[in-house]
């Protein structure tokens, strides 16, 4: 596994719609788990693969640290509620800015073996699945953010 380089705000790339993944292979494996890693290295609770240059319909999310999913082709089948609070992404920075996203999540999606899984969460982990599936229609949480977008400290936020 190898970490890859984070796109930053600015590339054509995260603007772009990412393809769906049709079958698995030993390429798309590797890409997997070097966006596992780069994520974790980046101390990010999320990464899609636009934000490693690849446009393909695959996120990592992993909320507590130990709980890493793979979701291909996600989709959101159904949201409640409502949050509004603090968001960050690993393409933007030292940047965090105040978002409302569904309080509650369900996405289908398929897993490693191309089987269909489900991932539904609440709090940070809904708030990181559409903050992930956004990426992958080439929208970034700047377009969404209520308010300025505030300067953090590299260390003390959880980012995407
Ligand atoms: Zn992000």
């Amino acid at each position: 596994m190898a970490i890859r380089n984070i796109r930053e705000l600015g590339e054509e790339v995260l603007t772009k719609k990412a393809r769906e993944v049709t079958e698995m292979t030993p390429r798309i494996r590797e890409l997997i788990g070097d966006m596992l890693e780069t994520m974790y290295e980046a101390n990010g609770v999320g990464l899609a693969a636009p934000q490693v240059g690849v446009l393909k319909r695959i996120v990592v999310i992993d909320v507590t640290g130990e709980d890493p999913h793979i979701l291909i082709n996600p989709r959101i089948v159904e949201t409640s509620g409502e949050q509004t609070g603090q968001e960050g992404c690993l393409s933007v920075p030292g940047k965090s800015g105040q978002v409302t996203r569904p309080n509650y999540v369900k996405a289908v999606a398929l897993d490693v073996n191309m089987k269909e899984t489900e991932l539904e969460g609440t709090e940070l982990l809904a708030r990181a699945i559409c903050h992930e599936v956004d990426h992958l229609d080439g929208h970034l949480y700047v377009e969404k953010v209520e308010g300025p977008l505030q300067d953090v400290s590299a260390d003390d936020d959880e980012e995407e």
